[in-house]
């Protein structure tokens, strides 16, 4: 007990023991679990992660834990709410998603809208995080690292994902080394944590615009790693693959990567390539990015990728360009 902050781990692991019972054990939680099948997540599954169920009462939390724990633990955790005359639970109505740090400990949540008449608030926020607390800082928090740990390690590789329902989607088609941050951006925090587990990173975001632009800021952090991009087609993101697609997403996050240049190429193309002086931009652009691949045979597939695109230029033109930049790689 001389960790100071045991309370609060001893807390927020007996909220998630209350919540998940509230999930597996009651009638609300059985509609919770109807929504949650409906969305392919299984009993097993809400076993595996310890996924809970807030009740929308006001202080149900607080009366199953105000005996155990001091006020002030109570108050730090930021999972009950002391405001002027009432006391009452910060997450209510909302399906739980435990996070653990590396030792298993639950240190925040994240909670989820499910109730018909919720869904259909625009006001109601569709996730809400546990507050900064002294265990808890979403910066560089990351969900399922604790149980992805052995599986970094073995495959000595890490998926970085969006959302926690990507991370569980991806568990389902056996990639089980699969982390999300808490809807934040990645950080450098996030990645510090990550360098000392593995050196290679694979980035599974949405397909969606702010999926790919999420891609774009991602890789420029992640520079100096070995990363490689998977790319969510139809605009969906890998929860929502996964159910157009069914057993396709682990195939695709696999065999479907590539390397940043790839991504790079189509990402920041821009829409009119038909005047000379973008295409002689774009060449500027991308003549250093494909310099810098190790493999020769690589070069020339990402140049005659270039060249397919730019109207009014050819192999050659592109080719000195790049090995003008390889000069320069060399040079440096
Ligand atoms: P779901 O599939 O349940 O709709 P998602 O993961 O696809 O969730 P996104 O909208 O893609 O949700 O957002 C990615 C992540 O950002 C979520 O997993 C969550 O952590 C966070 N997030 C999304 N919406 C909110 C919100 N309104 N407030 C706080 N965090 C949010
Ligand atoms: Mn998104
Ligand atoms: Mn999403
Ligand atoms: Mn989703």
């Amino acid at each position: 007990q001389d960790n100071p902050n045991q309370a609060l781990f001893d807390l927020h692991n007996q909220a998630a023991r209350i919540y998940h019972t509230v999930l597996t054990a009651t009638e609300e939680g059985a509609k919770a679990r109807e929504y949650l099948h409906n969305r392919g997540i299984s009993d097993e599954i809400i076993e595996k992660f310890n996924i809970g169920l807030s009740l929308s009462d006001n202080d149900f939390l607080y009366q199953s834990v105000k005996q155990k724990f001091e006020e002030s633990v109570l108050t730090n955790s930021g999972l009950i709410t002391f405001a002027e005359n009432r006391i009452f639970d910060s997450f209510r109505g909302r399906i739980m998603f435990p996070l653990n740090d590396k030792n298993g400990q639950v240190i925040a949540f994240s909670g989820r809208i499910w109730r018909p008449e919720d869904l259909s608030n625009k006001t109601l926020a569709k996730y809400k995080n546990s507050t900064t607390t002294p265990i808890f800082n979403k910066s560089d928090a990351l969900y399922n690292l604790d149980r992805a740990g052995q599986s970094i390690k073995k495959t000595r590789e890490v998926y970085l994902m969006e959302g926690f329902m990507d991370v569980i989607a991806a568990y389902e088609n056996g990639v089980s080394n699969a982390v999300a941050s808490m809807g934040t951006a990645l950080t450098e925090g996030h990645i510090r944590k990550l360098r000392s587990v593995t050196k290679k990173f694979i980035l599974v975001y949405d397909g969606d615009k702010a999926g790919q632009n999420a891609i774009y800021k991602a890789l420029n952090l992640l520079a100096s790693d070995d990363v490689e991009v998977v790319r969510i087609p139809d605009g969906l993101d890998p929860d929502e693959y996964n159910k157009a697609y069914p057993g396709a997403l682990g195939t695709l996050m696999t065999s479907g990567r590539m390397a940043p240049v790839e991504f790079l190429m189509d990402h920041l193309r821009p829409a009119n390539l038909s005047n000379l002086q973008a295409q002689l931009d774009f060449i500027d652009l991308m003549s250093p990015k494909i310099a810098a691949i190790q493999s020769l045979t690589a070069q020339d597939a990402y140049i005659k990728r270039l060249v397919e695109i730019l109207p009014d230029f050819e192999y050659n033109q592109v080719e000195s360009a790049v090995n003008q930049r390889r000069e320069n790689v060399v040079a440096s």
